[in-house]
């Protein structure tokens, strides 16, 4: 009998794939060393992976929303020729200022995917370099772990609420959330 798993929610940029700043050349796509390996992990564990991304650059004007399209093809193209599997990507394309409910850590995303995908988000976790992504965590009731790649190791220092874990990287992020899904509940 399969377990009901839990489902992990990644951030995008500085998580999965290395953050050069407002991408939006499917071309400078590069990913971040062990992202194949930790989404392929989650899939062999029969978790979903759903990609929650801010991409303000649309709001900003800096590249259009078929160019975030774009990228996150190239993305799920080149995870999918090592294997791993995203099952999702919704993303934020508002400008900061704008009153959304959608741009992390506001919950509107993850609320989106919902429509779509079946999961309950206390059983789940949250991955991103940013405390806008540990801070989404707490607003869905999940696990929020900081990766220290992107712009992680920067946004530990001043970070309100302090995350689950602090991982060097996805890879390791991975590891520690097979591990806390073991876990016997006390
Ligand atoms: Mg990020
Ligand atoms: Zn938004």
């Amino acid at each position: 009998m399969k377990t009901q798993a839990g489902t992990v929610f990644l951030d995008r940029d500085g998580t999965i794939n290395e953050d050069v700043g407002y991408l939006s050349d499917p071309d400078g796509l590069i990913l971040i060393e062990g992202a194949t390996k930790a989404i392929r992990l989650f899939n062999e564990r029969d978790l979903k992976v759903i990609v929650l991304s801010n991409q303000s650059g649309v709001g900003r004007g800096y590249y259009t929303d078929a160019q975030v399209h774009a990228v996150n093809l190239r993305l799920k193209d080149l995870l999918g020729r090592e294997g791993a599997r995203i099952d999702g990507v919704y993303y934020c394309n508002h400008h900061p200022d704008v009153d959304c409910q959608c741009r992390k850590p506001l919950p509107g995303l993850v609320e989106l995917a919902a429509l779509e995908h079946e999961f309950d988000s206390k059983r789940s976790y949250m991955v991103g370099d940013k405390a806008s992504d540990v801070g989404l965590a707490r607003n869905i009731g999940a696990k929020g772990i900081l990766v220290l790649t992107g712009k992680g190791a920067g946004e530990l220092e001043g970070m309100e609420e302090a995350p689950d874990f602090i991982a060097r990287d996805i890879l390791e992020a991975a590891a520690w959330i097979l591990a806390d899904i073991e876990r016997p509940l006390l």
